[in-house]
């Protein structure tokens, strides 16, 4: 890819931070990652329709980062033009007559709750503690304590890969367990929320239980991505790990949490490859010993072929 050339024509052509060879260690939550070729954060929702277009006009590969929470980027980073939509496209404001909220997708998740909590406004404190940005969450469902984003949404707006607008209500999406297919190929820009009036102090309450909980049970003292695998039907991924022995075992400097088996965690610089080294071991080890075929909720970034 001719990256000085792209940077240069989306400089020239959207109003954007745009920079070369970005690592993407800085950015993701794994603290792993080599270098995105061309990085680009547009400033509204309109500059993100621009970029869409120039990188289909180039053909380039593209790809649309939020907080980097669910995500095993490669060592040899990503060939492609990387969107990010975080900080730059944040923001929300509420219609308290209808207690909806307008939110950009850049927006953290955790302060949007904390802005709804703070507000008297429920639906989302159940998944307090989930890292990324609004737009993530949507795309990947995101959820905890049997609440997902879901049950909040109203409408969700962006951008087709083309650059042509959509807006989908939420009754067009067909959301499931860490899915919502329609949005799979989607820059998503902004979304409206339903919440429902409630005590500002018992929502509080409730959050700050929920984040403690998360603290107690999850190995948030390291770099991780999370959960590494969807929860198969009938069993508990991490259950199935630690039956296995598997808690502590490492590949360079990566290892399964003691804490929670279902997370593979970054202990002491690890590669992209020791994780997903771990990965494969964990999914033929379960498979074999269990029949059960693991499903992975983190998404590769960078690896060419089968990984
Ligand atoms: C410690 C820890 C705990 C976690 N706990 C949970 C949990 O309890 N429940 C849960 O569901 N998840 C959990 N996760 C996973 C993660 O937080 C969620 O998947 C989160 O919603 C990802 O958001 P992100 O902005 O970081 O997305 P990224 O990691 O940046 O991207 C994830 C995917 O979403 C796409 N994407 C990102 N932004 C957009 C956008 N604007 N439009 C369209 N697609 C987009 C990306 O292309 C990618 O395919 C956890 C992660 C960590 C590190």
């Amino acid at each position: 890819m001719e990256a000085s050339r792209i940077a240069e024509r989306l400089q020239r052509e959207v109003k954007a931070d745009v920079r070369l060879n970005v690592p993407f260690s800085r950015y993701t939550s794994y603290r792993i990652g080599g270098p995105a070729a061309v990085w680009v954060e547009p400033t509204s929702e309109d500059e993100v329709g621009r970029v869409l277009r120039v990188v289909a006009e180039e053909e380039v590969p593209l790809f649309l980062l939020g907080w980097g929470s669910n995500i095993l980027v490669s060592d040899d980073g990503f060939e492609g033009v990387v969107l990010a939509l975080r900080s730059n496209l944040a923001g929300w404001s509420f219609d308290r007559m209808d207690d909806e909220g307008d939110v950009n997708a850049g927006s953290m998740l955790i302060d949007l709750i904390r802005a709804t909590v703070k507000r008297g406004l429920s639906g989302m404190e159940m998944l307090a503690g989930i890292p990324g940005s609004v737009g993530g969450a949507l795309r990947m469902n995101a959820g905890a304590f049997g609440q997902e984003i879901e049950a909040t949404t109203k409408e969700v707006k962006g951008f087709y890969l083309d650059g042509s607008p959509f807006a989908l209500l939420r009754e067009q999406i067909h959301f499931g367990y860490r899915k919502a297919p329609e949005l799979d190929d989607t820059v998503i820009t902004s979304a409206t929320f339903q919440f429902v009036e409630n005590d500002a102090e018992v929502l509080e309450t409730r959050m700050e239980d929920i984040l403690h909980l998360r603290a107690k049970k999850q190995p948030l003292e390291f770099p991780s991505c999370g959960s590494v695998f969807k929860r198969p039907p009938g069993y508990y991924a991490g259950a199935l790990i630690e039956e296995l022995g598997m808690k502590g075992y490492r590949s360079g400097g990566a290892m399964v949490s003691e804490k929670h088996a279902g997370f593979v965690v970054n202990v002491d610089n690890a590669s992209a490859d020791d994780v997903l080294s771990i990965i494969r071991r964990i999914e033929e080890k379960v498979e074999h010993r269990f029949g059960v075929k693991l499903e992975r909720e983190v998404k590769l970034v960078g690896f060419n072929g089968e990984a």
